[in-house]
């Protein structure tokens, strides 16, 4: 060893761990990474140098090292510009937070806060006495309570009312929301005996009726939102299934889904049925979402009668499927919002991008078009192109939005490794642009594009690494 090692011209041989240390970029590295996370990069690369041949001095040595840690210490989960025209993008985390909520949020996080604690009386309180009396108010419900996600509203009621019990859905209504949230197994998985009724395009009132039992726990209608069924269909309306349920004395549910707390023909959007008029017919509970249309973090909520409402909270499921304080800080400030509709499409961002006018998107795509045809250089086309957005997360599936945004084409017709090569050279910027294909070519639609400044300053470091052969 010794012998083979005098051999080797000295320069060759990679420097120790220490020396590499001693560099003022490790240094400065270990200053601000921490010094034992710089050692194991500086060891792993002197490591892979002396396997390679590849440059030794400790000054390269460092940086590489350095460049290493920095990559891995930048957060998986970080902001990107979701250019898909998706609004509500269940993969890149649907609402966006007003900015009440996050200020709660923080300041939760920040202190010890009166969760479960009553300041007035100094008494033990409940951790959905901060929600409870606004979802009175803005739904009309007697009670309510919020839990994980609507699945987990979902989930906990059905496993309250129906668990051991029959659960009477409409075959037209047993519906898969993705992510592997299918009704049939989420009733399964609450104890229920699933009972369909009906046919997958005509339910009927008889339907229902005929299969009420002694063994009935609950009648789910299923607000289908993601998707719609034309042509010669009939199903039971929410009103009309509650008075075969008050006469039955059945309890009757209806999960809306992406539940909204306003008329969205205020937006100019197309109407959803609000969660008051779901409870204005007379369903006994109504389950919904947080981070859907109501714009606000991921939770569900329940709102109902407020003996049923007692009884969930009851049920130990509840328990394992509650809420921490930092979104019931965030969740109480959203739904304050609610209590001044008119600034709403200001203040709320899901909101304000889906009432964004298309003059208004067309005249940014317009103002970036320059910026981004630069980055990409001559190789690609770009252009300024009409398109529609959606809502997104299963709500109005059928609708979209009118919206403006850019085509990047690639300029040579057989162009496929060039997309892959642009789409990709964008999502490696340092905030990631995600957008979508579209027939040859990458569209970013601009709905939700409002940090202009930022997006053009991201571009800067764009690198499309393209295979040479793609560039005829
Ligand atoms: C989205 C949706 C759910 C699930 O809600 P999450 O908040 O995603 O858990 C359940 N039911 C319907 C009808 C939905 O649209």
């Amino acid at each position: 060893m010794s012998a083979r090692a005098k051999e080797e011209p000295v320069a060759k041989r990679p420097p120790s761990v220490d020396a590499v240390m001693r560099t003022t970029v490790a240094m400065a590295a270990a200053a601000q990474y921490g010094r034992p996370i710089v050692v194991e990069a500086v060891r792993q690369t002197i490591a892979a140098a002396r396997a390679s041949g590849a440059p030794t001095e400790p000054e390269r040595l460092a940086a590489i090292a350095t460049e290493r840690v920095a990559i891995n210490s930048q957060l998986n989960l970080r902001p990107v510009f979701n250019l898909t025209g998706t609004v509500l993008h269940t993969n890149l985390g649907r609402a966006l937070i007003a900015e009440e909520a996050i200020e709660a949020a923080v300041a939760a996080m920040r202190s010890a806060v009166a969760l479960e604690f009553d300041v007035d009386s100094g008494r033990r309180g409940e951790r959905d006495d901060h929600l409870r009396g606004l979802l009175r108010e803005l739904t009309g419900a007697e009670d309510a309570t919020v839990v994980n996600n609507n699945a987990a509203a979902v989930l906990l009621a059905l496993n309250t009312f129906a668990g051991a019990r029959d659960a009477i859905v409409s075959r037209g209504e047993l519906i898969e929301i993705g992510g592997a949230f299918r009704m049939p197994d989420i009733m399964a998985r609450a104890g229920a005996a699933l009972i369909e009724v009906g046919t997958t395009n005509r339910t009927h009132p008889k339907d229902y009726i005929s299969a009420i039992s002694e063994r009935t726990g609950l009648i789910l209608k299923v607000h289908t939102s993601n998707y719609r069924i034309e042509g010669f269909t009939t199903e039971v309306p929410a009103r009309d299934l509650a008075k075969i349920a008050v006469k039955h004395r059945v309890t009757l549910m209806n999960d809306l889904g992406s539940g909204t707390l306003i008329d969205l023909r205020r937006l100019g959007l197309a109407p959803e049925p609000t969660v008051a008029e779901a409870v204005a017919e007379g369903a006994d509970l109504v389950t919904f979402s947080g981070d859907k249309l109501l714009g606000g973090p991921q939770a569900g909520f329940i709102v109902g009668r407020k003996d049923l409402i007692e009884r969930i909270n009851r049920n130990p499921m509840k328990r394992a499927l509650r809420v921490d304080k930092i979104r019931l800080a965030a969740l109480e400030a959203t739904l304050k919002l609610y209590r001044d509709p008119d600034r709403l499409s200001q203040r709320l961002p899901t909101m304000r991008l889906l009432a964004r006018p298309k003059a208004d998107i067309a005249a940014l795509a317009a103002r970036i078009a320059p910026a981004v045809g630069k980055s990409v250089g001559d190789r690609f086309i770009v252009e300024v192109v009409e398109c529609a957005s959606q809502i997104g997360s299963g709500a109005l599936p059928v609708d979209s939005a009118p919206s403006a945004g850019l085509r990047i084409a690639p300029a040579s017709k057989a162009g496929g490794r060039a997309l892959d090569a642009v789409s990709a050279a964008f999502r490696r910027l340092p905030i990631p642009v995600i957008g979508r294909i579209e027939k040859s070519a990458l569209v970013f639609d601009l709905r939700c594009l409002e940090d202009e400044a930022g997006f053009t300053a991201n571009l800067a470091s764009i690198d499309i690494k393209e295979p040479r052969d793609a560039l005829a």
